[in-house]
């Protein structure tokens, strides 16, 4: 099958910014300091500052760096988590190999997010961390529950990894980028995310000095200094070069985040009146950064069937995602039932995530946009 238009564009992206990468790269390779080092520091700075945060410490992946920020809250095997039922389960996987017990709840069907009004009747004397995802671009109803963490004495690890860049405003006017609100934030820089390098990485952030020094501490073999293990850590480094790589193209992220939400907008006006799905649904509290433009589609439409017909057009469309968390067998547990889940349920089996990325246009767009239709009517639909 000959995929035309496919879910990312790496490739269109990089050529517009090879020249700086290029440079970018070689002076890495000039310096040979290819482990910790300045273009680390310095990409950790920019990205601080970009976000308004006291401290970055870049890591691994976005896994690793929900699973440093855990191992940093000082939690006794057993202690609960909450996190949403339908989410990439990064979360999930990184609470159960600590030996803690994720608690899932269930999400409001128009954000994709945690429905906070559901996550109290889930809170025991156990329950230790709160953990939203930032779902698809857009911020959880962190006002919320930063309250719920108040009065419960509860931690928040924010999982920004598809939502950096995103603008959370409270009710009394005050605005804050998503993984900077919570105690922690973590964030991926795999190659199609938001801000994306070539290979593997990920950060952690925190205006909590504290945690910071542990958290570096424990990506780095729980070292203090050298040859100082202080606490059992990890082996979780961001490298030189894809510091240097995110250096570059964080100065257009940006124009990056434009980019997506002039796609966004297109979609929007092209599919609002259409009786056969629902557009995303922008919460008040937040803007949208459209990691994904997902779509839900009524009950009336066979999703399969039109997935086919746009692959046999040459449009790729994914499912993000197909199961809830605790029908996963790696997962499956007696403290998550998925009858618990009816929202979570139901945006498995109707959503579908349209190519969105920093290089659509005008004739890309209207492609997708009337073979959808198409696959639509050719379903008696619309
Ligand atoms: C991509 C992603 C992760 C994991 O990031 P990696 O860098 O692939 O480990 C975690 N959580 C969410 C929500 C993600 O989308």
């Amino acid at each position: 099958m000959n995929i035309k238009i496919q879910m990312v564009d790496l490739k269109s992206q990089h050529v517009r910014i090879k020249s700086e990468i290029d440079n970018a790269i070689h002076d890495v390779i000039e310096s040979s300091v290819f482990i910790k080092g300045q273009e680390v520091a310095s990409f950790e700075n920019e990205l601080a500052n970009y976000l308004g945060v006291k401290h970055v410490i870049g890591c691994g992946n976005g896994t690793d760096a929900i699973q440093i920020a855990l191992m940093a809250l000082g939690l006794e095997k057993g202690d609960e988590v909450i996190v949403p039922a339908f989410t990439y389960p990064a979360a999930i996987e990184v609470i159960l190999l600590l030996g803690l017990k994720p608690i899932m709840v269930d999400i409001d069907i128009q954000s994709y997010n945690l429905d906070v009004s559901k996550i109290e009747s889930k809170i025991t004397s156990r329950t230790k961390v709160i953990i939203p995802v930032h779902l698809f671009g857009q911020s959880a109803e962190m006002e919320s529950i930063v309250h719920i963490a108040q009065k419960y004495n509860l931690f928040i690890i924010e999982d920004n990894a598809q939502s950096l860049g995103a603008l959370y405003t409270f009710s009394n006017g005050d605005k804050k980028r998503t993984g900077t609100i919570g105690h922690i934030g973590t964030t991926s820089f795999f190659p199609s995310k938001n801000l994306g390098c070539m290979g593997d990485g990920g950060a952690i952030m925190t205006n909590d000095d504290e945690l910071a020094r542990k958290i570096r501490m424990i990506a780095n073999h729980g070292q203090r200094e050298l040859y100082v293990h202080e606490m059992i850590g990890v082996n979780s480094r961001l490298d030189s070069l894809q510091a240097a790589i995110l250096r570059v193209k964080l100065k257009h992220l940006d124009s990056y985040e434009n980019k997506r939400n002039e796609a966004a907008q297109y979609y929007d006006s092209y599919f609002a009146n259409n009786e056969e799905l629902m557009i995303p649904t922008r919460g008040a509290y937040s803007s949208h950064v459209f990691h994904q433009y997902t779509i839900s589609l009524s009950k009336k439409v066979d999703r399969n069937k039109l997935r086919k017909y746009m692959l046999e057009k040459g449009i790729q469309t994914m499912i993000y995602y197909p199961t809830v968390a605790c029908n996963q067998l790696a997962y499956s547990s007696e403290n998550n039932n998925s009858l618990d889940f009816p929202m979570s349920e139901l945006a498995t089996q109707t959503v579908i995530s349209l190519p969105i990325h920093t290089e659509m246009n005008e004739t890309l767009l209207m492609e997708i946009c009337t073979t959808l239709t198409e696959g639509l009517r050719a379903q008696g639909l619309s």
